[in-house]
C-alpha cells in the first residue's frame, strides 16, 4: 500500500499498524497515482493545543475517509506520543469505516478481519492497564480507558485487565535499589512476517552473531560492576530477542556464565530465556539452559 504523509513522519506506527490491518499490503512511499489500487494519504496540522489528522484511504476502488483529533500537552516527549496515538488512531479508524464496504470476497482474499484487540499493536496489549494503575486508577478506570481510547472490545480489554493487574503487582514488590535485567539476542533463524521486534535474520547477517556475543558478555561484565558498585539488586533476568534460540550451546554457556559471574541472581524467583521458534530448540542447548538454572523457557 502506498503512504502518504503530510504535516508527520509517523511510519514505525503506522507500518505497524498496516501490518495488523492489512496483513498482505507492504508499505511504499512514492507519490501516488490514479491508477494506484491501494493507497492512504495521511495528513497532519498542529494547533498550541491540539494534533488533527485526516487519513484518506483508498482499496480496489473501495474509499474511505477519518478526520481524528487528540490534545497536545505536557512535555515535548510526551506531545510525540499524542502525535502518534492521533496517527494511529485515524488510520484505524478509517479502516474501520472502509471495513463494512468492502464485499466478502475481496475481503477473504486480503485477509481482512476486524482485529481482536483494537488498535493495539505489538506483544503488550496489558501495558496501558498496568500504566493506568500506575497513575492510581482504578481497574475499572484503567478498563474503560483501554476500551475508550485504543477501541478494545469488552472481552479482550477484561483479559488484559487480568494480565496487567498482575503485571502492576509484579512491579509494586520492587523495593527502591531493585531492578529487572534484560539481555536482547536480536537475531532470528527467519524475519516472521507478524514481526514488531528490533531483529535480524541471521541468514543475512550470520557474521554478526559471533561479534555480537563478545560485545555482550563485555557489557554484562561492565553492567554487573555498575550494579555491585550502586548496591542495586536483579529481581529478575530474562533474555529474549530475537529469538536466543539461535544461538549455538557454547553461544549460550558463555553468555550465561558471564551472567552468572557478574550479577547475583539469588533474590530472581524465575530466571527466563525466551525460545519462541521451536526449530531453533535442540536438547542440546535445554540442557545448557539447565545447568545455568534457568527456570523458565
Ligand atoms: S522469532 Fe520472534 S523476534 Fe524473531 S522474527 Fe519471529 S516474532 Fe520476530
Amino acid at each position: 500500500m502506498k503512504l502518504e504523509f503530510l504535516g508527520h513522519d509517523e511510519r514505525y506506527i503506522v507500518e505497524q499498524s498496516l501490518m495488523t490491518l492489512f496483513p498482505l499490503e507492504k508499505p511504499t512511499y512514492d507519490a501516488v497515482q490514479p491508477e494506484d489500487e491501494a493507497w492512504c494519504r495521511l495528513a497532519a496540522e498542529e494547533t498550541a493545543a491540539d494534533c488533527q489528522v485526516t487519513a484518506e484511504l483508498h482499496y480496489h476502488g473501495y474509499t474511505a475517509a477519518w478526520t481524528f483529533a487528540s490534545p497536545l500537552t505536557g512535555t515535548d516527549f510526551e506531545k510525540e506520543g499524542q502525535r502518534r496515538y492521533a496517527v494511529a488512531a485515524c488510520f484505524y479508524l478509517a479502516f474501520l469505516d472502509l471495513y463494512p464496504k468492502l464485499p466478502e470476497a475481496l475481503r477473504a482474499a486480503e485477509k481482512l478481519t476486524l482485529p481482536p484487540w483494537g488498535m493495539l499493536t505489538g506483544v503488550r496489549p496489558d501495558k496501558p492497564i498496568t500504566r493506568a494503575l500506575m497513575e492510581g486508577k482504578t481497574p475499572e478506570e484503567a478498563k474503560r480507558e483501554l476500551k475508550a481510547r485504543y477501541f478494545v472490545p469488552e472481552e479482550r480489554a477484561a483479559l488484559a485487565l487480568e494480565t496487567g493487574a498482575v503485571g502492576y503487582q509484579a512491579l509494586k514488590r520492587l523495593e527502591k535499589r531493585d531492578i529487572d535485567l534484560y539481555v536482547g539476542i536480536p537475531f532470528c533463524p527467519t524475519r516472521c512476517a507478524y514481526c514488531s521486534f528490533v531483529s535480524q535474520s541471521v541468514e543475512r547477517s550470520f557474521s554478526l552473531v559471533e561479534p555480537y556475543v563478545k560485545a555482550l558478555i563485555a557489557e554484562i561484565r561492565a553492567g554487573g560492576e555498575m550494579v555491585r558498585k550502586n548496591h542495586l539488586r536483579p529481581r529478575t533476568f530474562y533474555m529474549g530477542g530475537g529469538t536466543p534460540g539461535i544461538l549455538t550451546p557454547d553461544q549460550m554457556d558463555a553468555i550465561l556464565t558471564a551472567l552468572e559471574e557478574s550479577f547475583d541472581l539469588s533474590a530472581c524467583p524465575e530466571i527466563t530465556v525466551e525460545i519462541g521458534r521451536p526449530d531453533t530448540i535442540t536438547a542440546e542447548k535445554l540442557a545448557v539452559l539447565k545447568s545455568h538454572g534457568v527456570t523458565r523457557v
